[in-house]
């Protein structure tokens, strides 16, 4: 992809073009930032920029041999490790097995998580890993000369979540590449980056999207609304992939505000008969839609504690229009005092939701503990 296709960034931007045209492209770099602050994005564009044949001032030409190749991910010299997950058929499988799920994936949008990734792939509940196998793999494919650039380049998504062998078996080669070879690590918790691995990596600090960035994304690539926009982009808080989360899932945030709203409604009024129907409309929704309200409650309620604690003025408050008035006369219920229990009943009923509970108890269950909490 193109620098260009990037919503923002054009600091960080600049410095990478820079160190293209100075000759300082460090062998092994690792881009990190917040959630959803398109690192990855990043690295594909800056991947892109190194390998093209016709390289401009501030882009890469975007038609040249190489820019139409590493646009489908299909370049014979750009490589990708990433996190996968065991199968029935292989336990130990390498990034490459998934190599077209991925071309596929990645193609659709650069912003995504690791859950979205793994749920594209449809491994369930299973964790995603680089696992020891990769390095061998990895060692091989470097081992072999260029085809078409002069430049090997690999992607490395997710370091952290490399299996603590594989990682060891990389030290030398991440120290010492081959000739004509860049490491690119993508990762959302470089803290949980071996240190050995870190200290062999120039780091790129990626900082989280300007609102006024998300604000134009969402207006260009979504025809969405503009004061709706700037509205989501001042919750989002710098994460694109929660600002498309919020602007797809409109009328859900809608749909969970009113549920929100009830349930906190009769529980103060302690309307038993209400309370029972509020449950049952709440089970006769999907257990996605179960989960999403929940993670949305969990999100008032820490938003309701800040206005409670006074920091509005702070700009420590991220919500939507009708969350502002609903708040308003609200937060007063939401203190230092209950918030903790409340969160872990909600918390609680969504462990119990995923495990696949019956849902008729546990929002009955999460209803009355809110009836005696919030009073
Ligand atoms: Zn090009």
């Amino acid at each position: 992809m193109k620098f260009s296709q990037i919503p923002g960034h054009k600091e960080t931007i600049e410095k990478l073009i820079r160190s293209v045209s100075m000759e300082r492209v460090s062998h092994a770099q690792l881009f990190s930032g917040p959630e959803g602050c398109g690192s990855l994005a990043l690295a594909l564009s800056y991947a892109s920029y190194i390998s093209c044949e016709n390289r401009k001032e501030n882009d890469s030409c975007g038609v040249c041999k190489s820019c139409i190749k590493y646009d489908k991910l299909i370049h014979p010299d750009f490589h990708f490790v990433f996190p996968v997950a065991k199968t029935k058929k292989d336990s130990e499988p390498i990034s490459n097995s998934f190599i077209k799920e991925w071309r596929e994936f990645v193609s659709q949008s650069p912003f995504f998580t690791i859950n979205n990734w793994l749920d594209y792939i449809e491994v369930g509940n299973a964790q995603g890993l680089i696992f020891v196998s990769e390095a061998a793999e990895i060692l091989k494919v470097l081992s072999l000369k260029t085809y078409e650039s002069d430049i090997k380049i690999m992607i490395i998504w997710l370091p952290e979540k490399m299996h603590i062998s594989t990682a060891n078996k990389l030290l030398k080669i991440i120290e010492e590449p081959p000739d004509k070879t860049l490491f690119l690590l993508v990762s959302d918790e470089p803290d949980k980056i071996i240190p050995t691995i870190l200290s062999r990596c120039q780091h790129i600090k990626i900082p989280g999207f300007k609102d006024n960035e998300i604000t134009d994304y969402l207006v260009d690539r979504y025809q969405c609304d503009s004061s709706k926009a700037a509205e989501i982009a001042g919750i989002a808080n710098g994460n694109i992939l929660r600002a498309i989360d919020l602007f797809q899932n409109q009328e859900s945030s809608r749909e969970n505000l009113d549920c929100f709203k009830n349930l906190m409604r009769y529980a103060w009024k302690r309307d038993v008969l209400s309370i029972i129907k509020w449950s049952e409309e709440v089970t006769a929704k999907g257990r996605e839609a179960q989960k999403s309200f929940i993670s949305y409650s969990l999100r008032i309620l820490r938003e309701n504690l800040m206005l409670s604690l006074g920091q509005k003025k702070n700009k420590l408050v991220y919500m939507g229009h009708d969350e502002s008035t609903f708040s308003e006369k609200f937060h007063p219920f939401i203190t230092p005092g209950n918030v903790y229990s409340l969160s872990d009943e909600f918390n609680l009923a969504y462990s119990h939701i995923e495990a696949n509970g019956n849902a008729r108890i546990i929002f009955l269950d999460l209803a009355l503990k809110v009836v005696r909490l919030i009073r």
